[in-house]
């Protein structure tokens, strides 16, 4: 029998919080059913358990990005549906024609490319933010006649903050009801959900929020923190007044002090924006017990442990990633921070 190796690191994933925000933003959505955007591995995460955790707790839509993240999924738990957000291109058609996923059609390219089939689809309009979907003249015009449509979505462009071009989209969106033979008609991302009710239409696709990340003012002190970065330590040591730590030498210690080193770095997406300004603490762990000194490097980074005299190699250490305080401190947004972290974690569902 193959023994399971171990990664020193490892990214633990809490099932309840996933659930939980899952139920908070299907409550806000009010009488619309709340899907769940599960692209990039589930930002990060792990998008198989956050499926088969949701679906269990009565999730029955879910999203991705692409056809290689509905593959890597694989078959999905009885009830559920998946719709491909980027729609199909030529060389998706194999796979999209075969499989009981649905493409977004984003495009009139798209559109004519997928009528033939016959097949279920959902259609991304757009409605003023420039990304992707078609536009409502051609709606307007009749271009998806004959298509066999479960969805008509279109994407909030700035949700998160508290200005008109929200209800231009809503409303140019609302526009396009009993326009099309689509069954349901979904607008909200994360933040949108915390918009109100008219934004929620029948389907409300939240992704951040479901991992913890607080997508508006609105939705502060709701949701729960997720994904939580472990790492071992792989060295202690006690370093003197005047010696530093680090590439480029950035922190030097002030007095005798205890340091660990951790088998985590920036390729594990804890980015060198938490190594903190020259010769200054940075990020921390352990509930701000232990404070990241001198520059992350690609993978590890140091601790001071010097109120922490009975740690040693082995232990593991959590480190502090509350998402809105992370990115205060790193200057990245949540999202990034989320979908930032690597493959070399073992994902380990608590
Ligand atoms: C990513 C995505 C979502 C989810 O957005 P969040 O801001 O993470 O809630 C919803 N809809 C579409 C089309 C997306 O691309």
């Amino acid at each position: 029998m193959m023994t399971q190796f171990r990664s020193p690191s490892r990214l633990r994933l809490d099932g309840d919080a996933l659930v939980s925000n899952w139920q908070l933003l299907a409550r806000k959505s009010g009488k619309a059913s709340c899907g769940a955007a599960v692209k990039a591995n589930g930002y990060g995460t792990d998008a198989h358990g956050v499926v088969m955790r949701l679906a269990k707790a009565g999730c029955r839509d879910f999203f991705v990005a692409t056809w290689g993240e509905a593959l890597a999924l694989g078959s999905l738990p009885k009830g559920t549906q998946l719709s491909v957000l980027h729609g199909v291109r030529k060389e998706d058609m194999a796979w999209a024609t075969g499989s009981n996923a649905r493409p977004t059609l984003n495009s009139v390219e798209q559109v004519l490319r997928w009528k033939p089939t016959g097949k279920p689809c959902d259609v991304m309009v757009d409605t003023g933010m420039n990304r992707l979907g078609i536009s409502p003249e051609d709606v307007g015009a009749g271009l998806l006649g004959d298509l066999n449509i479960d969805t008509i979505m279109s994407h909030l462009a700035s949700a998160d903050q508290a200005v008109q071009q929200n209800e231009d989209q809503r409303a140019a969106f609302a526009a396009l009801s009993g326009m099309t033979s689509a069954r349901r008609m979904s607008l909200a991302n994360s933040a949108g959900v915390f918009l109100g009710a008219d934004f929620a239409f029948d389907l409300t696709r939240p992704g951040l929020a479901l991992y913890g990340g607080v997508p508006c003012e609105a939705a502060q002190g709701m949701l729960r923190q997720v994904a939580f970065p472990e790492a071992q330590i792989l060295q202690r040591a006690s370093i003197k007044a005047g010696e530093t730590v680090g590439y480029n030498a950035t922190f030097t210690a002030k007095a005798p002090m205890e340091i660990a080193t951790l088998n985590l770095g920036y390729a594990d997406g804890y980015l060198r924006a938490f190594s903190g300004p020259d010769g200054a603490a940075g990020g921390t762990a352990e509930g701000g017990r232990m404070p990241v000194i001198g520059r992350v490097s690609m993978d590890l980074l140091a601790i001071c442990v010097d109120d922490e005299p009975e740690l040693v190699a082995g232990d593991w250490i959590s480190l502090d990633y509350d998402l809105p305080a992370a990115s205060a401190l790193s200057g990245l947004s949540q999202y990034e921070l989320l979908t930032n972290l690597g493959p070399r974690f073992d994902r380990v569902w608590t």
